[in-house]
């Protein structure tokens, strides 16, 4: 059967006017997800021609809605697992397809697989194809539950190959050898990204993460739920920092993984502490069960990226959750 194509055509400020100049294609998937449909926008921005593909199983029309009639952008509501059909040559392809969060995976853990080994078989095909350059975004989930602490990228991890987060983090795991496999053995130009926590505008305030949980609680002046006792560690980056992080990555020349997150460290209290500041809200913190298999302790060592992409994040935590916060305000609880 063949995909479904929206291809929205009319007017638009975006893009490259110069039609001198060869203008870039990138292929993006997962591009109305969180983080797909802000790198969609970045690229857009930068004179970039976008093909958008997304299953939409945890991605949003809503969130590349704003680009109806761009004619730069196309979106193909299609699963990556699936041959993708393009005529146009394709000059990048940022393979951002997957669930992303625990309760995402629990619900979906075949296709959780699938996108991160077959969805990555075909996107390395599809820029096998173009000679297309090819990033990989991977996890900090690759650690699994760390015993190095904070993570560099040559760590080799600490993960439970059967435990709930296993669709996900093997799959990720399978994803970046399958990625040096395509660059050893075809020479194609690949990059990989290892995200850690990212937060902002366009999450789903029911994906089950932290952010979105907690911050749709205090909205909703609904007790906080902190899994264990709120010690687990993390570090959250905001949206526009990673992906200007991802794209210097995808322009350098370096085919190893490199960590892209924010290495400012709180516990999961902290965290409540300060959306209950920032929120206004006086919410009763109720404790429940820690996940199995909830990593204790996360933080990017970012030195390589710092090194290698000059790039550091330089949104603070509490602006970056005020925009979120702003931004949840206006959607539907
Ligand atoms: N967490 C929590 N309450 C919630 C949701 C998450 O205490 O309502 C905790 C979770 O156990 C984990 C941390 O917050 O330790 C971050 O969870 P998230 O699902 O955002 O992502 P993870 O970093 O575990 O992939």
């Amino acid at each position: 059967m063949p995909p479904a194509l929206f291809h929205m055509h009319t007017n638009t400020e975006n893009g490259n006017s110069d039609s001198q100049k060869a203008q870039s294609v990138s292929v993006v998937t997962g591009g109305a997800g969180f983080l797909g449909s802000h790198l969609v926008d970045y690229l857009l921005n930068k004179g970039h021609r976008v093909i958008a593909i997304d299953n939409l199983i945890t991605g949003r029309v809503q969130n590349i809605a704003h680009l109806a009639g761009n004619e730069n952008f196309k979106f193909i509501k299609q699963d990556v697992t699936q041959y993708m059909f393009l005529s146009e040559k394709i000059d990048y392809v940022w393979h951002f397809a997957s669930p992303a969060s625990p309760i995402d995976y629990a619900e979906f853990p075949i296709q959780t697989l699938k996108v991160g080994s077959l969805g990555t078989h075909k996107a390395l095909g599809l820029a096998m194809k173009n000679r297309a350059r090819f990033l990989l975004t991977s996890t900090s989930e690759i650690y699994g539950d760390p015993l190095r602490h904070p993570q560099s990228e040559d760590y080799w991890g600490n993960v439970n190959s059967v435990g709930p987060r296993s669709c996900y983090d093997e799959a990720k795991r399978f994803a970046e050898a399958m990625t040096m496999a395509y660059h050893r053995e075809h020479g194609l130009e690949t990059r990989i990204v290892r995200i850690f926590n990212t937060y902002g505008p366009r999450m789903r305030l029911n994906d089950g993460r932290v952010v979105p949980a907690f911050i749709s609680q205090a909205l909703k002046k609904e007790p906080i739920t902190l899994y264990g006792e709120g010690n687990q560690t993390r570090s959250f980056c905001y949206c526009s920092d990673l992906i200007e992080g991802i794209y210097r990555l995808m322009m350098s020349d370096y085919c190893y993984p490199v960590n892209i997150g924010n290495p400012n460290e709180l516990s999961i209290k902290q965290f409540a502490e300060l959306i209950l500041e920032l929120t206004g809200a006086e919410l009763e913190l109720v404790h429940k069960d820690l996940p199995t298999d909830d990593p204790k302790q996360r933080r990017p060592d970012i030195t390589k990226a710092r090194n290698l992409l000059q790039w550091e994040p330089n949104v603070d935590l509490r602006d970056g959750l005020k925009k979120t916060i702003e931004w949840f305000s206006g959607q539907p609880l």
